[in-house]
Formats: C-alpha cells, structure tokens, sequence
C-alpha cells in the first residue's frame, strides 16, 4: 500500500533537516487514532536522524538543544533509543 493510499495519510510531512518526504512517518495501523501524531509529538527523521516535533499543522519542525534538555530522561531515552535503532539499520543497510 502507498502512503498516500493510506485511510490515514493527512499529507506530506518534508524533514527541515535534509528536506526528504516522510509521508510514511504517520501511522502504522489503520485506524487507530493513538497512532497518528498530534500536534508536540516527535519523531526522528529515518533518513537524517534530526529530532523534530509535529507543529499545529502536522509540518516538522526541529527540536533544538534547549528544548531536547527539557524532555524527561524517559523521552530522552526514547529518542536516542531510536536514534541508535536507525543508526545500526543504517550501517547494515550499507554492508549488505
Ligand atoms: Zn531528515
């Protein structure tokens, strides 16, 4: 199924980082309303590995130092569990 196929594609999100298309970034399941980004979520791009926040319009947005210091430790962990996740998805994309 393409994204944009999607019951819950809203539209192309595009990386502030590296300017890629993540219109897969939205949601996994269908219908499950838990899993579309709201407004303050964050994500990591896939292709460049900024951490960016949903704005009110859903469009991305970087998070700076500032505000990744501010998370909770919980958050924080997350972000770089996934970053890390990505990372290694990355390096053995690239030796295959
Ligand atoms: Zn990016």
């Amino acid at each position: 199924m393409k994204a944009k196929d999607h019951p819950d594609y809203f539209g192309e999100a595009i990386c502030p980082g590296c300017k890629a298309s993540l219109d897969c970034s939205h949601c996994v399941s269908p219908g499950d309303d838990k899993l579309r980004p709201k407004p303050k979520d964050l994500t990591v791009c896939v292709y460049c590995l900024t951490v960016l926040e949903y704005g009110h319009e859903l469009e991305l947005r970087k998070v700076s130092i500032d505000k990744f210091v501010k998370l909770s430790a919980e958050i924080q962990g997350q972000l770089m569990s996934t970053i890390k996740t990505l990372q290694r998805m990355k390096k053995e994309k690239n030796e295959n």
